[in-house]
């Protein structure tokens, strides 16, 4: 059996439903996916159920759903189905058909937050350097690493890190272990002053405009610093 190439509908709008020509037909109900997402059966959520959905023309109401904001989009379900439906980006497409007003609220709000300030928790630059630069001299009292400082805006460097907003805000710790990492390894390192959110939320809300501008502002901030590889931890 030759396996049907999928096609995926990220682009589609609500006038399509009708004729949502996206690969669910090929679908074989053999729960393969079910069985290997890591959410399954919290809210009775499952892809199969999904994708049968979509099949019974159940479009407007998986666009109304709670379901597919349950979905974390890993990919499991994809990387095991014998007919290689692209669940995760089904997942987006009926994402993006719903209102933006009526996204689930933290994702629209950082979202907003993201697009106006360069990160999802509106934090001023002032404020994102001041915490680095604390997690940085809480390091360099640590023994091994006297000396230790952080490195922002350095033009040139070897890697450029993006930061996720929840290490500059409620996990300043895990921060360390990839600083500790890059001083023992002797690695050339910089984080961007601006811009540096690695969580893009336009692509989990299936928000494609939003989802280029952050990582188009990444690329402006690999271009800026001249930084020769991109660490996207997210
Ligand atoms: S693994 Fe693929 S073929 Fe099997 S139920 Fe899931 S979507 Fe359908
Ligand atoms: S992409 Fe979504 S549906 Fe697929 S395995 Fe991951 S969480 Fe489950």
């Amino acid at each position: 059996m030759t396996t049907p190439e999928p096609v995926s509908i990220n682009r589609l709008n609500p006038d399509q439903f009708k004729h949502w020509p996206c690969d669910q037909d090929h679908c074989l109900t053999c729960a393969l996916c079910s069985s290997t997402c890591p959410v399954s059966g919290i809210d009775g959520f499952d892809p199969r159920k999904i994708i049968r959905m979509i099949s019974l023309g159940l479009q407007t109401e998986l666009v109304e759903s709670r379901w597919p904001w349950i979905c974390t989009m890993c990919g499991k379900c994809e990387h095991v189905c014998p007919m290689s439906i692209h669940i995760p980006d089904i997942m987006r497409g009926i994402r993006s058909l719903r209102d933006r007003n009526q996204v689930p609220g933290i994702l629209h709000k950082g979202l907003e937050a993201a697009l106006k300030s360069g990160n999802n928790l509106g934090l001023p630059q002032e404020d994102f350097v001041f915490i680095l630069e604390e997690v940085a001299e809480e390091i360099a009292q640590e023994p091994g690493f006297e000396g230790f400082s952080v490195s922002v805006d350095k033009e040139g460097a070897n890697i450029l890190t993006t930061i996720h907003n929840k290490l500059v805000n409620t996990h300043t710790e895990d921060l360390k272990h990839w600083w500790k990492i890059f001083y023992a390894a002797g690695e050339d390192w910089t984080i961007p002053a601006e811009n540096w959110e690695g969580t893009n939320w336009g692509m989990f809300t299936g928000d494609d405009a939003a989802m280029k501008v952050m990582a188009g502002r990444i690329a402006e901030n690999m271009a800026r610093l001249k930084a020769k590889n991109l660490l996207w931890p997210e």
